[in-house]
This record gives structure tokens, C-alpha cells and sequence, in this order.
């Protein structure tokens, strides 16, 4: 049951639906006598009034109703009338969210946010730290998983469930085992027992085209697919896919959680030129200049998957003075066409303009373009959409949970 000699202890917390947990703590915390969304058919669901909003979360009694996520808010009043709605409110998400990533660094400082209300930690020897729990009867990792369970419970209201295993990958299977506020293991050796005998559309990575092609050729649980031969499966599913779910499916994965990088301040890109910009040779030298500049912020920040709110432009004479102008958008971007287009035109009025630098007799040596006032939120929003591919909420599972 607990992890063998080598093996790494990585669990895998996930926020039991979060986003109605956390809809209800704030009403809550607004007023103390005012009802538990948790405990009454509620949804949370985007804009009720324009029928276009579809439920993002629901409480575990609008789930005995049939209120599915994703689908729209109508549809769910059609099912269950008297459920309450609430507006999503990210920015108490995001204060939830930060919460609950300062409680899980406690514990390790390895700990890898996965989307909003998920992260991984790796647990690998630190066993010394929970000594004091096993007079419960539980050893590491076991007892651990329990004090950061309790821990997030009593300070800050809401449940979740924990997976453990010696890869991500089985970790994260085991936390979508029985909810709510369980702690479930999927070692390696517990994969033809816990795993194998779920259907392929459960396998984590599996997409719901490739479930349904490898249902229609007859193979439904994760075990039947694990048993095909490597080249079998590549030959439906195409060799990078192939390999992928090939491994998935026999609990294979990566055991390397990553802290979050340090966050940096603004994103920006320069080049010294190879000759002086004037007004002579302006036209011919910035398009290609600021084009590379552009794609290569953009393409930074989309890896770090980051949006921007200001963009600047800055170069440097040939006298060796710095300049710079900026401007604000109205929504934050990281896409390279609204960069330049927004670059080209900061720099020619930098240069062009009646008050600009080529009307002072300057030339330009250096360019430069950075993005400011970063934001991930958008992210974290389209991160609902994630959520929205959620399969159900509670699996009933046949074995035993912690
Ligand atoms: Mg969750």
C-alpha cells in the first residue's frame, strides 16, 4: 500500500467543486445567517438573464435533481425550479485559490499549481514531519494527506480530496475517486485493481474522440486498452497518441512536479541595430525589426501563458539616451499582430512625430518592446472551460477510500 523503496510520494489535491464551495463561504462570510449553498440545489452558472449562461458548478443536492456542468442555466431550471444560481465571482476564486496554495507550500515546498483550485506536492521524505500523527493509526503518507485535508477544512471551510500515488499521472486518478473530502491511493501495484476497471473516458490525458473511437473498437475499461500491444494501439490512434494512452493506461507518468516559476514583472525583447535608423532608412529597417520583436514576447508569454495591459517601446539613440512611450489596452493581450500593430505605432511616434526624435537630428541604434501590467486571470477564466469537461463530480467507486 505505501510506496516503495525509489519511488516518489506525489499527491494530487483537487478543491471538491470548488467553484460553489467558494460562492458559498462568501455569502457566508457576507452573512453568517445566510443559507449553504452546499446544502440546498444550487448552481453556480455566468449570466442568468441573457440564457446564455450554462452552470460552471453545482451542490451535491442540485446533482440528485440531474443539473449537469455545462449545460445551460435554463435547462437546469427546467430540471430542478427552485435552484438558486449565483453569478461566478473569480475574484473570490482567485482569493480561495491563493489560500489554498499558501496551506499546501506548508507542507512541501514543491508544489505545483494545475489549475485553480488543483495542485500536486511532492511528499517524498517527509515522513519525520507527521510522526506525531500516527497515533491515529495512520502512517505516512497517509497520515500527511490527512493534516493537509483537516487543515484546509478547519481554516478555510471547504473540502477536498486528495490522491496519492509515485506519479502525477495515478495521483491525479485517485482524486477524482469517491468525493467529497476523501483521500484515496492508486499505487502502481493497485492499478489492475482501482484502474483497469474504469472506462477508457475516465483515463486522464484521454479525450472524450479518442474514448469514443477506442469504445467503437471495442475496448471500454482502461484495462482492456492497457492490454493492447503498443503498435496495436498506434495504428488507431496514430504513434504520438498511441504511445501516450499506451502509457497513461498502464500507470505510467511523470513523477516531476514543478514549482511555479517566479512571476516576472513585464516581458520584453530588444535588438541593437546594425545601423543607425534615420528618417531615410526607417521604412526599410523597423517593420522587420519590430515583427521579430513582437513574435518573440508573444511567444513567451503565451508558453508562461500570460496576458499583457500596457505595450511599450523604448530605443536608444545614438547618443545613448533612452526613450520610451507606452500605451494602455483596453484588454490585455499576448497575441504578436496586436503587439506590433501597437509597437509600429508607439515607435513612429517616438521617431516621426513633429516632436519626435528625427525632427531633434537623433538616429536610433537600439528597439526594444515590453509588455506591463500582466494578468493571468484571463487564463484562470478560460480555465472554466476545463472545469466545464469535468465529468461528473462524484463517482461512485466499488473499493475502499481512506
Ligand atoms: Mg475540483
Amino acid at each position: 500500500m505505501a510506496g516503495k523503496k525509489g519511488q516518489r510520494t506525489i499527491f494530487h489535491i483537487d478543491v471538491n467543486s470548488a467553484f460553489l464551495s467558494w460562492s458559498a463561504l462568501k455569502l457566508l462570510k457576507e452573512d453568517p445567517h445566510a443559507v449553504d449553498l452546499r446544502t440546498i440545489p444550487s448552481a453556480v452558472g455566468g449570466d442568468v438573464k441573457s440564457r446564455r449562461g450554462v452552470i460552471t458548478a453545482k451542490s451535491i443536492p442540485a446533482k440528485k435533481y440531474g443539473v449537469q456542468t455545462g449545460e445551460p442555466v435554463v435547462k437546469a431550471l427546467q430540471k430542478c425550479p427552485n435552484l438558486t444560481v449565483v453569478r461566478s465571482d473569480f475574484e473570490t476564486y482567485r482569493h480561495y485559490s491563493r489560500e489554498f496554495i499558501r496551506i499546501l507550500m506548508k507542507h512541501s515546498p514543491l508544489v505545483q499549481k494545475v489549475s485553480i483550485d488543483e495542485a500536486f506536492l511532492d511528499m517524498t521524505g517527509r515522513d519525520g514531519n507527521y510522526e506525531n500523527r500516527i497515533q491515529t493509526g495512520e502512517a505516512f503518507p497517509l497520515s500527511a494527506a490527512r493534516a493537509i485535508k483537516d487543515e484546509i477544512h478547519e481554516t478555510l471551510g471547504f473540502t477536498v480530496n486528495v490522491g496519492i500515488s509515485s506519479n502525477k499521472l495515478l495521483a491525479k486518478m485517485a482524486s477524482d475517486f469517491k468525493k467529497p473530502n476523501r483521500i484515496h491511493t492508486l499505487f502502481p501495484d493497485e492499478v489492475p485493481l482501482k484502474m483497469w476497471p474504469l472506462p477508457i473516458r475516465d483515463l486522464y490525458g484521454c479525450g472524450s474522440a479518442t474514448a469514443d473511437r477506442l469504445s467503437a473498437l471495442g475496448f471500454r475499461t482502461i484495462g482492456e486498452v492497457a492490454a493492447l500491444p503498443l503498435s496495436t494501439l498506434q495504428g488507431f490512434l496514430g504513434n504520438k497518441a498511441g504511445e501516450r494512452i499506451h502509457a497513461s493506461a498502464n500507470g505510467l507518468g511523470s513523477d516531476q512536479v514543478n514549482p511555479e516559476k517566479r512571476k516576472a514583472k513585464s516581458y520584453s525583447n530588444e535588438t541593437t541595430l546594425k545601423e543607425d535608423v534615420t528618417d531615410n532608412n526607417y521604412i526599410d529597417i523597423t517593420p522587420d525589426v519590430l515583427h521579430r520583436l513582437s513574435a518573440k514576447v508573444s511567444e513567451r508569454m503565451k508558453r508562461d501563458r500570460i496576458l499583457g495591459l500596457t505595450v511599450s517601446v523604448s530605443v536608444k539613440t545614438n547618443t545613448f539616451e533612452r526613450h520610451s512611450r507606452q500605451t494602455t489596452l483596453e484588454t490585455a493581450t499576448n497575441d504578436k499582430d496586436i503587439i506590433l500593430t501597437h509597437a509600429s505605432s508607439l515607435l513612429a511616434e517616438l521617431c516621426l512625430g513633429e516632436d519626435g526624435l528625427f525632427t531633434k537630428g537623433y538616429g536610433v541604434r537600439l528597439i526594444g518592446i515590453g509588455i506591463a501590467r500582466l494578468t493571468d486571470n484571463a487564463y484562470e477564466q478560460i480555465s472554466l472551460f476545463d472545469l466545464m469537461n469535468h465529468r461528473g463530480d462524484t463517482k461512485e467507486k466499488k473499493y475502499n477510500d481512506y
